[in-house]
């Protein structure tokens, strides 16, 4: 389906975004390899949220307005994958496949812009940087990438080395977590290790915190509704014989359920101000609230399944949620939006490691299909095969 050419001009593009990654709302050259290649493509493109590129392919005739969204920005890794196009921007690498996704989207932009004559309607490109954070999206959004002209649909691709090379995942519903983040501080007062008595410890307190936080997730949470509390760092101290007055500590919370991810901040509060009372310290407690939940609209993640199933030779399966973040969540929360998985793992060629990692790799014969279903999703709409139903009730922030 996908010709020869096009396929050949993905892997080229992948290589070279993948070759000079860059951070999140550092994406001048990303950006510039994007707009050099829809400007040879003849396709209409504006700046937006910096380093944001969105592009429009116009149909001959009026119709649906579909939204393609791809994320550019890289990690801060230091890339060990041992690929001959390796990050030539040490300490920067393209571990999460984001290379891969902006190509892809170049590929169906160049199909879709070679059958503008038979398309009815708009097909808008989002070229979105920092998904890795701080967020590009909320200012995509703010800048009006949905409005004019009014998408009326949104899909995005992640690839996903849990799924097999040939296979695309729709699952409805939340696929994703709302990621908030939090930090902890005791206070108590100093003294000489001998003489506990006479101080305040925060390490007990401390400790029987990170106990008691765990309550959140294990006794307090309905357990069909996936919630996690992790915490990640705990500092305080100073040697072996002094009582510690100052323990600070961070963590994450991930959930699914935006009533649940509502509760979570004054459940904690309850239990850390009950253990700072127990144990005669002090607590301070900040919640920053980051991504929410990427929920995938149900009706157009069964539309699109079935038209895939009608009209493309590629396999389909329903991958489980998981806890991770992405901000796709803001496009979504506002318009019917599909997040699909696209399979990449191949045992033999090693494309299994999780993303994140140094030794991230990208199966390249997915990437056709990649191209084919962003192509599918946004003539499927366009055509009326897929109709999106708006969202009645938005939640927005
Ligand atoms: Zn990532
Ligand atoms: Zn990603």
């Amino acid at each position: 389906m996908i010709v020869n050419e096009t396929l050949t001009r993905v892997v080229e593009l992948r290589r070279e975004i993948h070759r000079h990654p860059e951070l999140g709302f550092q994406e001048h050259k990303t950006a510039e390899v994007v707009e050099r290649e829809l400007d040879s493509l003849g396709i209409e493109h504006r700046r937006v949220a910096k380093t944001g590129v969105v592009a429009f392919i116009r149909g001959s005739e009026a119709g649906p307005v579909v939204g393609l969204r791809a994320d550019m920005d890289a990690l801060p890794i230091t890339e060990e994958s041992g690929e001959p196009f390796t990050s030539e921007n040490s300490g920067v690498m393209h571990a999460c496949g984001h290379d891969a996704h902006t190509a892809m989207l170049l590929g169906a932009a160049r199909i879709l812009q070679a059958q503008r004559d038979q398309l009815s309607g708009t097909v808008v490109c989002l070229f979105q940087p920092a998904e890795e954070g701080p967020g590009g999206a909320l200012p995509m959004i703010e800048a009006g990438v949905l409005d004019d002209p009014p998408v009326s649909a949104i899909a995005m691709l992640h690839v996903d080395p849990r799924l097999e090379t040939g296979t695309i995942g729709i699952t409805a519903g939340a696929i994703q977590a709302a990621t908030d983040e939090f930090a902890i501080e005791v206070i108590g007062r100093g003294g000489h290790g001998a003489h506990p008595h006479l101080a305040a410890d925060a390490i007990p307190a401390a400790a029987a915190m990170v106990l008691g936080m765990q309550n959140i997730a294990a006794r307090e949470t309905d357990p069909l509704k996936s919630v996690v509390v992790s915490i990640g760092t705990i500092e305080g101290g100073y040697r072996n014989n002094i009582i510690a007055d100052h323990v600070k500590l961070t963590g994450t919370f991930r959930s699914h359920d935006v009533d649940v991810r509502d509760s979570l901040e004054a459940r904690a509060r309850r239990i850390l101000e009950g253990i700072a009372r127990a144990y005669g310290v002090e607590v301070r407690f900040t919640v920053d609230h980051g991504y929410p939940p990427v929920v995938n609209n149900a009706a157009l993640a069964r539309d699109f399944a079935d038209y895939m199933r009608a009209h493309a030779n590629i396999r389909l399966v329903a991958p489980a949620p998981t806890m991770g973040g992405e901000d796709f969540a803001y496009y979504a929360q506002r318009i019917p939006g599909l997040a699909i998985r696209l399979g990449i793992r191949d045992e033999a060629k090693g494309t299994t490691v999780a993303g994140h990692s140094s030794h991230f790799r990208v199966d390249e014969d997915a990437l056709p299909i990649g191209v084919e279903t962003l192509v599918k999703f946004a003539i499927g709409v366009c055509d009326r095969s897929i109709i999106p139903q708006p969202i009645v009730e938005a939640v927005v922030e």
